[in-house]
């Protein structure tokens, strides 16, 4: 699970992790108070910055205003201008992809001097099963560009399973930042405490870009970006609350409700697959053959005439789809239950408005997958059967060609 700066901030900040004063805001009059509170604190130069889940907002615009995802603004009535452009508009980032995101909140923060910008991340280094820390002094551009073109720009400290990250540990990548004296200390500490934060909400991810070095030898968080672990989310009520489904693929949410697992895709053939190994391999035969997946969908073990109804509206409600594989092993659930499952629920008026030129191949394998090829080819429906998984693919280029 995703959260916005302003409340990555707020959890950095329980945890002793230094971060600017902010105040998030939902409406122009919002963003006004806030940044009139923050001069009263001592505030001279605001920064005014959408909220959005996605990076890059630096360099995003707006697509009607033009505006700036994120803004340096001189006085109170700059950030009321920047509000005024930015709530509503969509703001298009290199992270959001052309269709961008619209901006429904902000942050109105305190405009820092910086003398250096560095870059921490937290998250699992799943190759040695153990959490890694990340620093490198090339901080506030696109670290994967820094990962890919100098990787030994990247500083790691890995962490063992069940055991804190040592203050030594926190010294060598302070150290390896450059810092001393003062700025040195801060840093140690400010990475202590991320690192402590991280394990405790059990987060995946911790994304510090920029880290600042100011004027001043503080160490401040200016960016934030995390992301949960949902499997452990249900040890944390008070995180769940920070979701915002606005900014969740509605088809995904929709997914979610019926307890399907489903992502979206770019391609034009949708699956309905049951169990994820099925799905991917059911994804790479679909790609292997010439076609691209709209989605992937895992239909969970019980692929009853519900969950089959189910699936196909989601899927069914991405225009892009042009066809529909079925791809289900029948080892707990039966055949020919499945058959009749399908036919059923492209019967089913909704989905039968819907499929109208829409090919569906399904393809049964496992318990009475012949009875179930039977059920289909003799139900006189547009749906067409097959046995291998090759010749299912060849089927799907077929319909699309
Ligand atoms: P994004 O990563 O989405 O572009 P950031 O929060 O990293 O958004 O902001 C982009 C840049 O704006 C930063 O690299 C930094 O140079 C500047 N910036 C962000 N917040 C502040 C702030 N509070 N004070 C001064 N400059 C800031
Ligand atoms: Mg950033």
């Amino acid at each position: 699970m995703n959260i916005h700066e302003y409340q990555a901030k707020e959890i950095l900040k329980e945890y002793g992790v230094a971060v600017p004063i902010g105040i998030p805001a939902f409406s122009v009059e919002e963003a006004v108070a806030a940044a009139e509170q923050l001069k009263e604190k001592g505030a001279s130069l605001f920064v005014l910055k959408a909220q959005i889940h996605a990076g890059g907002r630096g360099k995003g615009r707006t697509v009607k205003s033009g505006a700036k995802g994120v803004m340096l603004c001189k006085s109170v009535e700059e950030v009321r201008k920047g509000a005024e452009d930015l709530l509503g508009d969509t703001l298009v980032t290199i992270q959001t992809g052309d269709a961008g995101k619209q901006v429904q909140r902000l942050y109105v923060t305190d405009g820092v001097d910086i003398d250096k910008e560095f870059y921490v991340g937290v998250t699992l280094d799943r190759a040695v099963g153990k959490n890694v820390i990340m620093v490198s002094t090339e901080g506030g551009v696109e670290i994967e560009k820094v990962a890919e073109e100098t990787p030994d720009k990247i500083i790691k400290e890995w962490v063992e399973p069940g055991q804190p990250l040592y203050p030594n540990q926190a010294r060598r990548l302070a150290f390896a930042l450059g810092l001393s004296g003062d700025a040195f200390k801060k840093a140690v500490k400010f990475i202590m405490a991320l690192y402590s934060a991280f394990d405790k909400t059990d987060a995946s991810i911790f994304e510090i870009n920029p880290l600042v070095l100011t004027p001043d030898n503080d160490i401040l968080a200016l960016d934030a970006k995390i992301n949960f672990d949902d499997n452990a989310l249900y040890r944390h009520p008070e995180l769940k609350e920070l979701r915002d489904v606005t900014e969740e693929d509605p088809f995904e949410l929709e997914a979610g409700k019926f307890n399907l697992n489903y992502i979206k895709l770019d391609g034009n053939v949708g699956c309905m697959v049951n169990g994820a190994g099925l799905a991917m391999a059911t994804m790479d035969i679909i790609k292997l053959a010439g076609g691209e997946p709209a989605n992937f969908l895992d239909v969970g073990g019980g692929a009853n005439v519900e969950t089959v109804k189910n699936g196909f509206k989601i899927i069914l409600s991405d225009p892009s789809v042009k066809v529909i594989l079925i791809n289900i092993f029948g080892g707990i659930v039966r055949c020919d239950r499945v058959a009749n499952g399908v036919l059923e629920a492209v019967k089913d008026p909704e989905i039968a408005e819907k499929v109208k030129g829409v090919p569906i191949i399904v393809r049964l394998q496992g318990t009475n997958a012949e009875e179930a090829k039977k059920i289909i080819d003799d139900s006189g429906m547009n749906v067409i059967s097959a046995v291998l998984l090759k010749e299912a693919a060849q089927e799907v280029t077929n319909a699309i060609a």
